[in-house]
Order: C-alpha cells, then sequence, then structure tokens
C-alpha cells in the first residue's frame, strides 16, 4: 500500500491540476458566451461554428413546382380504344403547351433537379416545370421527341423496362438515342407495371430495385427517379425505393407545392387539353389544399 502513496499523491495532484484547466476553460467559454448573448444576441455562433451537412440539408424549402403528367401524344387511330383516348392529347395540342411555358417564362427541369435541390447540391431556376411522361409510349419518339428538340425542352420519361420492343412501346435502340440526347432524363416505373400498394415484398424489391438496374445498364447512365405505377403505394414501397437509391418518386396525387419531406410521393398535374393563356393561368391559381 505504501508503496503507492507517491505515485497515487502525484496523480492526484496532477488531478487537481487537470480538474482547474477544465473549470478554467468552461468559465471562459461559459464567459465568452454570455459575452455574445449579451452583445449580439449569437451565442450558437462560438459553441457551433458550422452546422453539420444533414442540418443544412433540410433547411431546402418547399418548392412551388407544376410537375406535368403525360402519357399518350398522338393522333388516335383506332377510335374504339377508349382508354387511349382518355389518356390522349394530340401533338399540335402539345406543341401549343410546350409555347405556352416558354412563353410564360418557365423553365423546364429534370426530375433528378428537383431531387438535387432537396439534398442541397442544385438550385432550380425561376418558374421551374417538371415535365413527365408515364409509360414509355412509341409515340414519346415519334411525336414528342421531335416537339422538345424543336422547341429544346427537357423533360423526365418514366420507362416500363420490361415493355421495351413490345409493340406500341418503346425499342430499346429508340430508348438509348433519346437518352443519348442530353435532352430527356430517363426514368423508372418499374419492369411491369405492378400494383406496389398489392405486391409482396420480393416481388416489389424486383420491381423497383432491377428495373433501376436494367435501365442502366441499357442506357449507359445513372437512373435517378420513379414513378408509382397507378400512383399507388405504400410505406415499404417508399422504403424500398429510398433503399434503391432512387432521389424522387411520383405519385398522381393532385398538387403543386413539393416539400423535401414528400420527395418519394410528389405532387403531379394533369394539363389535359388546356392551352395558351387558359394553361397558364390554371397553374399559376392552383392552390394547394391544407
Ligand atoms: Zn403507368
Amino acid at each position: 500500500m505504501m508503496k503507492l502513496t507517491y505515485p497515487a499523491g502525484k496523480f492526484l495532484i496532477l488531478g487537481i491540476i487537470c480538474t482547474g484547466l477544465v473549470f478554467g476553460l468552461l468559465i471562459s467559454q461559459t464567459n465568452n458566451s454570455t459575452d455574445n448573448v449579451q452583445n449580439n444576441g449569437i451565442s450558437q455562433i462560438t459553441i457551433f461554428p458550422t452546422l453539420p451537412n444533414r442540418e443544412i440539408t433540410n433547411l431546402v424549402e418547399s418548392t412551388r413546382l407544376p410537375i406535368l403528367t403525360y402519357h399518350y401524344v398522338e393522333v388516335v387511330q383506332d377510335k374504339n380504344d377508349t382508354i387511349r383516348q382518355k389518356l390522349d392529347i394530340s401533338p399540335s395540342i402539345f406543341e401549343n403547351q410546350i409555347i405556352a411555358l416558354k412563353e410564360a417564362s418557365y423553365s423546364a427541369v429534370f426530375m433528378k433537379d428537383l431531387g438535387n435541390y432537396f439534398e442541397g447540391k442544385e438550385k432550380l431556376p425561376d418558374k421551374p416545370v417538371a415535365i413527365t411522361f408515364d409509360d414509355g409510349y412509341r409515340d414519346f419518339y415519334t411525336d414528342v421527341f421531335p416537339i422538345l428538340k424543336k422547341h429544346s425542352v427537357k423533360a423526365t420519361l418514366y420507362v416500363i423496362t420490361g415493355f421495351l420492343d413490345r409493340p406500341n412501346f418503346l425499342t430499346r435502340v429508340q430508348l438509348k438515342e433519346i437518352a443519348g440526347s442530353g435532352l430527356i432524363e430517363i426514368a423508372s416505373h418499374t419492369l411491369h407495371h405492378i400494383d406496389l400498394k398489392k405486391a409482396d415484398e420480393k416481388t416489389s424489391r424486383q420491381e423497383i430495385i432491377e428495373s433501376k438496374k436494367a435501365l442502366e445498364d441499357i442506357i449507359g447512365n445513372k437512373v435517378y427517379d420513379f414513378a408509382y405505377p397507378y400512383g399507388s403505394y405504400s410505406e415499404n414501397s417508399i422504403k424500398l425505393v429510398k433503399e434503391a437509391g432512387y432521389l424522387t418518386a411520383v405519385t398522381t396525387k393532385s398538387g403543386i407545392i413539393q416539400t423535401p419531406g414528400n420527395k418519394y410521393s410528389l405532387y403531379r398535374l394533369r394539363p389535359d387539353t388546356k392551352t395558351g393563356k387558359v394553361l397558364i393561368s390554371w397553374l399559376e391559381n392552383i392552390q394547394d389544399k391544407k
């Protein structure tokens, strides 16, 4: 026991010195922060000079961004095809809408731009609009793509990967050309257009994750965004979409204010056959329900 007395005493003295130093520092910090509170009321700046990245991301604000939904844009040949008639607008109406948006100073953005905005990595232009197409029909190549190229307007195309090369759907060759233009963002709409709310875990996982990989293999580029078939999704689909590494996901719910908190259940709008000033005043007067 006696052997320990000397070193123990030494440690005791060291301990007292260290404790004194720590207290001294604490008192000086408290004084500094008190000074700051008294002087300018921003004491946090002394203690937390920078916020961690996650905090900055959370500061990204909601944005008013119409995400327009389109399906068919063509002159429907089969007058008995009621589904197609209902979802269709003619190429001339579509072109009129594109011109009206440009004249009203809207700037088209990709869905990944909104995703990057939510991550705090990108700014959005004034009056942003996202033009989105579902399913990947053949008419995107024959009717839509030439109009978008003519007016240099960006759009996002949600492709059902497993339906490529089927009649009425885009071919892989067409998709590669569209993707290579840089004007169109290619995004996923699952492998087989299933209802994710009703699907089991294994199927949902495959449809959400594998469609992304398959598309990336075809276009040779990363895929960032997703659309739920029929706008149908569950908490589990959101979890899988996030896990797969998508930046955003769109629904068919109607609305115009997009928030970081709903980046995996974003609102969209259907312009239908509205054109010119009617289209623009409709867009500018939309109010989301509180
Ligand atoms: Zn669809």
